[in-house]
């Protein structure tokens, strides 16, 4: 989205607005998959309809179903990979190809020739997956970052791990390589290599999220092992970004107001090893915190084994980093977990979650579990709901297992039965609803921090806001029922309120003062 921002594409999330279309697309698990397909297709009418021109696929559904994609769905010109973020521009014609096109994707235009209708620097606008871009950010956020610099960036077919000498990556990875970890051969039409890009401090980018929230991705791909898990074969190896490129970008929307940040990648807490970096995520954490203005700063999905001691003598070390964990988990049976090629099991993760309890006293947990995967018998879910019975997780995901061609389990017998696998995903749900709910009680009474985010959906008359207990958007919620006199309340400001109420997963609280 920076990309055409900057080439002067106008964005909107309204798709009848809009003369391309950019679907951006997830594949990890079914229901992703299916979600993908049916925003396309939606996005397809608009295409025969007329009042679009141009339908782009891009993302994880482009590493996957490359070529199937152009053949089954006809009324898309153009597929972006996660590897080729930058040929978004040549698919949507705001860049002229200098010389014979770079890129393995043919753009479908009218006219045959890999050009698109719209010429360079004329004005366009770009609807985006709606879902992504619901509420985009019009302040241009990405608007007043510095051009691009000497760093060679990959784009096409020069997106390869060959082409990219900047790019090295730990040995762990490399040996899985070998091992065979990354392999598409299952995939029919994945014929593109695997993605090596990383995106930089200099790279535009348009923020969707409110203003003073921003996510930063501080590394790509994953060399775990995990047999039920195709995100490795997705994404590839992998690989951080510079430590100076984070600290840039984080300073950068720092000063444009964001005062939250969370940073994400599909293994955060391995990141900088493969930059020689000791303790990498601690040493950024403490680079982050010590940036003036950012009142809350987290990351996102911890491996278990990878929590050190320093990791969270850094969270508890630091005003400003919250104090919240997420460590998916995903079983918590021995014999499951060492199936999906993960090891431990309820005992050694107990040890852990009190290691971290203890280091970090009022730390908020947050866990995803996978019920049903191959094997997984009514034994191994007995150990699982001991086991969150035990832990108290503060949030709790769970996932059906999704069966995906190219994964480690995908030729496992046993298969679970699909209305297994539901009724146990909803027993645990409701397990864990009795257990937050108990916990959310012992909230009543409590003076915290909250960040204001807007009018509820619901009903105009309660606010939604997050405490630093709350991720964005995926935790449960903070009503705001009282102003404390005033007329309403600013959307990204952070008021002191007391929690008067509490849900299952929700509660409500009145504000006392601020903003502050
Ligand atoms: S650590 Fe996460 S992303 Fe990596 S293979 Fe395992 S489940 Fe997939």
């Amino acid at each position: 989205m920076g990309l055409l921002d900057r080439a002067g594409a106008r964005l909107t999330a309204h798709p009848e607005e809009a003369e391309i279309l950019v679907v951006n697309t997830c594949s990890f698990i079914d229901t992703a998959k299916q979600e993908s397909v049916d925003t396309i297709l939606e996005m397809a009418r608009f295409k025969t309809s007329g009042s679009a021109k141009k339908l782009i696929v891009a993302g994880c559904l482009v590493e996957r179903y490359r070529d199937e994609i152009r053949k089954s769905i006809p009324e898309v010109d153009a597929v972006v990979g996660t590897g080729e973020l930058e040929s978004i521009l040549e698919a949507a014609g705001l860049s002229t190809p200098t010389a014979a096109p770079v890129s393995l994707f043919n753009i479908l235009g009218s006219n045959g020739h890999g050009h698109a209708e719209v010429r360079p620097g004329q004005e366009s606008r770009a609807a985006t997956h709606k879902q992504a871009a619901e509420k985009p950010s019009t302040d241009g956020a990405g608007a007043g970052y510095p051009q691009r610099g000497s760093r060679p960036l990959n784009s096409g077919m020069q997106s390869t791990q060959a082409s990219d000498p900047e790019v090295k990556f730990r040995s762990e990875g490399n040996l899985r390589e070998q091992q065979g970890r990354f392999r598409r051969d299952d995939w029919q039409g994945a014929t593109h290599l695997l993605p090596t890009y990383l995106y930089d401090e200099q790279t535009p980018r348009f923020l969707t999220t409110p203003k003073s929230s921003a996510y930063i991705k501080i590394a790509e791909g994953c060399d775990h092992p995990c047999s039920f898990c195709v995100i490795p074969n997705l994404r590839g190896k992998f690989r951080s970004r510079r430590f100076e490129s984070v600290v840039a970008e984080a300073h950068q929307l720092v000063a444009r107001g964001v005062q939250e940040i969370t940073l994400i990648g599909q293994d955060t807490t391995c990141y900088g090893e493969d930059l020689g970096i000791k303790d990498g995520l601690a040493t950024l954490l403490d680079a982050l915190a010590a940036i003036e203005g950012l009142r809350w700063l987290r990351f996102l999905y911890a491996y278990p084994n990878r929590i050190t001691n320093r990791l969270l003598d850094t969270i508890a070390r630091h005003d400003n980093i919250c104090k919240y964990l997420d460590v998916p988990l995903q079983h918590a049976s021995p014999a499951v977990l060492k199936t999906m090629k993960r090891g431990a099991g309820a005992d050694i993760f107990l040890k852990t979650l009190e290691k971290v309890r203890s280091a970090v006293p009022g730390i908020a947990l947050r866990t995803s579990f996978i019920v049903g995967f191959p094997g997984e018998s009514a034994a191994d879910i007995g150990v699982l709901e001991d086991f969150v019975k035990e832990a108290k997780f503060d949030w709790l995901g769970v996932f059906s297992y999704s069966d995906e061609e190219g994964s480690g389990a995908f030729s496992l017998d046993a298969k679970v039965p699909q209305r297994t696998i539901e009724a146990r995903k909803r027993h645990l749900m409701k397990l864990q609803q009795s257990i937050s709910k108990r916990a959310k009680q012992q909230w009543i009474g409590r003076e915290l921090v909250v960040l204001a985010e807007g009018e509820s959906d619901e009903t105009p008359l309660l606010w939604e806001g997050r405490t630093q207990f709350h991720a964005p958007e995926i935790d449960g919620k903070v009503y705001i029922n009282d102003f404390a006199g005033l007329e309403t309340l600013e959307p990204g400001r952070f008021y002191k309120a007391e929690i008067s109420e509490a849900h299952d997963y929700d509660v409500v609280a009145k504000v006392i003062s601020g903003p502050l």
